[in-house]
């Protein structure tokens, strides 16, 4: 059996390599390094692929969440409403700008931010609201919406994990992840379910006039060359990462599908194993990408789970040991860990299993019956 890791970025590249290395090639022979055709192309692909009006490339994902937040000229002390459960990058960009974040516990099914929530935390200075698309799966959307709508306030998705998942409304209409909110921000760093073999990412929106002033803000403020209204960043896509996105992206709906496998196969290894819970689905197969397959270990033995797999090389991730209100860049901005009675207890149940696009049968077996062992 070939090696299990936790994710087989090399396997995958073996399987396109003759186009991949065309692509960079082509690029190094035009010279045109930085925002060059290949990025247009991209951008245009990915509106197309996502049906979103535009598309932002930028650095990296944490980039665009500050400029989208940027973008929203907000002033120093307006609140943004954010998930106490994720990776840092939200709570950062928000602490960085000023911002003050109003961070809100989990739904224990899913892992996302509890709309339920949301609304006792609403006050005349709440100006945006950050759902994060956890693991690869949708927040409550249309509850989201309906919040922000009665309140005036702006929605910026989160999806740099769950990039090609389907949210589905109550009346059945579904939409990418991504096109939902006023802005959406996503990351192509090389582990994510569309990732480049670098840093990269982008900000999405169906709105013009954000569109506008986001093309400024990622370029210095610059909306005529050395003229400075406003000021920015530099925040660019390298020409090499589009050209490897642009052929990467022909297989996003393949690769989503192959996790989707994975995780089905997963679930029916575990199904009679109680102290175990397999990943929630809110709605549809399709609204979950799997950017982890993320278990609940229900019998307090989890760190007991840790130690088996390490035993026995299978390599597992922890997302995330601690909610942010715990974290000590942050802990001072929390007055009591009282909200987060979700997020204390999830953070020692999850432990995250190798999902990728080139997992086998094989390998999902030996990983299954490892686990299965160490309850029996
Ligand atoms: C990866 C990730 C980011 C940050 O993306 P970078 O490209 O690493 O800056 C932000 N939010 C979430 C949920 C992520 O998973």
């Amino acid at each position: 059996m070939k090696k299990i890791n936790m994710v087989d970025l090399n396997g995958q590249y073996r399987k396109i390599r003759w186009q991949v290395n065309r692509e960079i090639k082509k690029v190094i022979n035009t010279s045109s390094f930085v925002n060059g055709p290949i990025v247009k192309e991209f951008q245009n692909n990915l509106q197309e692929y996502l049906g979103v009006k535009h598309v932002i490339p930028c650095a990296n994902g944490t980039d665009a969440l500050q400029i989208a937040l940027m973008a929203l000229n907000l002033e120093r002390g307006d609140e943004v409403i954010t998930t106490n459960f994720s990776f840092a990058s939200t709570i950062e960009v928000i602490l960085l700008l000023g911002l003050k974040p109003v961070v809100i516990d989990i739904d224990p099914r899913t892992f996302n931010i509890n709309p339920d929530l949301i609304k006792h935390k609403i006050s005349n200075k709440t100006k945006a609201i950050i759902p994060v698309h956890l693991f690869g799966q949708s927040c409550r959307m249309e509850e989201i919406l309906e919040i922000a709508n009665k309140n005036n306030l702006q929605v910026i998705e989160d999806n740099a994990q769950a990039l090609g998942s389907k949210y589905k409304f109550s009346n059945s209409q579904k939409q990418m992840s991504g096109t939902i909110g006023d802005i959406a921000t996503t990351s192509f760093y090389p582990t994510k379910n569309l990732g480049c073999y670098g840093d990269g990412g982008a900000i999405l929106t169906n709105s013009d006039n954000l569109a506008y002033k986001m093309r400024g803000i990622v370029n210095h403020g610059m909306y005529e060359r050395y003229y400075h209204d406003e000021i920015g960043v530099n925040s660019r896509l390298d020409s090499i990462q589009a050209a490897i996105l642009n052929v990467k992206l022909k297989y996003i709906d393949k690769y989503n599908n192959r996790r989707q496998e994975a995780a089905l196969l997963y679930n029916s290894a575990f199904q009679n194993i109680q102290q175990i819970e397999v990943p929630f689905i809110e709605s549809d197969s399709d609204s979950h990408v799997y950017h982890q397959y993320t278990l609940k270990i229900k019998n307090g033995k989890r760190d007991k789970l840790v130690d088996h797999l390490s035993k026995k090389n299978i390599p597992f991730g922890i997302f995330y040991p601690l909610g942010f209100h715990e974290q000590k860049a942050y802990k001072q901005d929390f007055s009591s860990d009282i909200d987060f009675p979700v997020t204390n207890k999830v953070k020692n149940q999850v432990i995250s299993l190798p999902m990728h696009t080139e997992l086998t049968k094989k390998q999902i077996k030996f990983i299954s019956n490892t686990i299965i062992s160490f309850f029996e």
